[in-house]
Order: C-alpha cells, then structure tokens, then sequence
C-alpha cells in the first residue's frame, strides 16, 4: 500500500464506511500497517509523528520525528496490537491475555481523567506528547466499550490482513474485511487443499 494512503486513513476493503465518531481513531492507530506488503508508520519515529500530525494529535511547535523517543513508539506499537488482537477477540478469536493490561498502562501513563462537559463526560489524557495521544485512543476504546460500538470492531482474520474494519451488517455477522480480498483468498486456498489431500 502506498505510504499516503495509509497516512490518509481512510482505505476502507470492501467500500466499508469507518467507524463511527471517535472509535474511528482507534481503528486508523491499528490500521497504520499493511502486513502483507508494508509499509508500517510506527516503524520509525517520523512514520509515528506524521501519522500524530494527520490526526491532529501533535502540539504546536513539536519537530516532527524529533519528539518520539524509541520507548514512545515501542508503546505505540504495543497498544496498536494490543487493540488488533482484542479485534481478533470481536471476530470470535481467543483474547490475547496481555492485551487488557497494555491498555490499562497506556491509561495510566496518559493520567486519564473524567471530564464533564455539556457535550457529554469524556476521558481526557492529563498528558501531551505521544503518551497524551495514545491516551486519546484509549479514552476512545473506553468509550466504544461502554457504548456498545465496540464489538463491532473486528480485526480481519486472514493470517496476513488483521486489517481493523467496522462491521454494519445488521446481526453483526461480517467475518472478513473484504469478501472479495481476504474471504475470497482463504476460501479458494482451503478449496485447493482439499482438492490436494482429495488427490
Ligand atoms: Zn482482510
């Protein structure tokens, strides 16, 4: 996949629309790598601080690549999974047991807090810098899961995908990002294994 089109966030297989509201947030962190065919923005720090000035999450006045220290984007990383394999969980896979606590440490690490404005009670990061904006996808996820929209957050099953889509069908049934792209691949090779142990 071309660089700026995962920078833009808005590659959607399947012409799936992105998740609603914030929870949008949560699926453009996890979907900043193609894992078949690359790139992946949080790979170095200045994939990182593009892919914060995209989302609007980098203070005034912070040097791009500059502010992003190695242990920064290793936790980036690390919730990015974290948040796929609890996808993988929506679309029926077993939970990967760390995956929770990595969530409740970037919590922490952005001193999340309440706030009640009159638009409604959020979580806001009592931190800047990329601990703040890690923060603020955590805050989002906390959200979707009490709302109930999170659920419908999946991550592709296809070994190679784990592409983050939201599912709309009405029973919340959908299984793969694209029918056409990774359904239709993985349908076609158990076909062919079959055919091969068939003889
Ligand atoms: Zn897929």
């Amino acid at each position: 996949m071309e660089r700026d089109a995962l920078l833009s966030g808005t590659v959607h297989p399947g012409g799936r629309a992105p998740a609603p509201g914030r929870l949008a947030l949560v699926q453009m962190l996890v979907n900043t790598v193609d894992r078949e065919h690359g790139p992946d923005l949080l790979a170095d720090a200045e994939g990182l601080t593009d892919w914060l000035a995209a989302r609007g999450l980098l203070e005034p006045g912070a040097v791009r690549g500059a502010a992003v220290s190695e242990g920064e984007l290793e936790a980036a990383r690390e919730v990015r999974e974290a948040l796929r394999s609890l996808m993988h969980a929506n679309n029926g896979a077993p939970e990967e047991p760390r995956a929770r606590a990595v969530l409740d440490a970037a919590a922490a690490r952005a001193e999340l807090r309440p706030t009640f404005p009159s638009e409604g009670p959020e979580l806001v990061p009592g931190r800047g810098g990329v601990d703040g904006a890690l923060g603020r996808v955590v805050a989002a996820t906390f959200a979707a899961m009490l709302d109930g929209s999170w659920s419908r957050l999946k991550a592709c099953p296809r070994d190679v995908c784990g592409w983050a889509f939201y599912d709309r069908s009405s029973n919340a049934s959908a299984t793969w990002c694209s029918m056409a792209v990774c359904g239709g691949r993985v349908k076609a090779g158990a076909y062919y294994r079959r055919r091969r142990a068939g003889g």
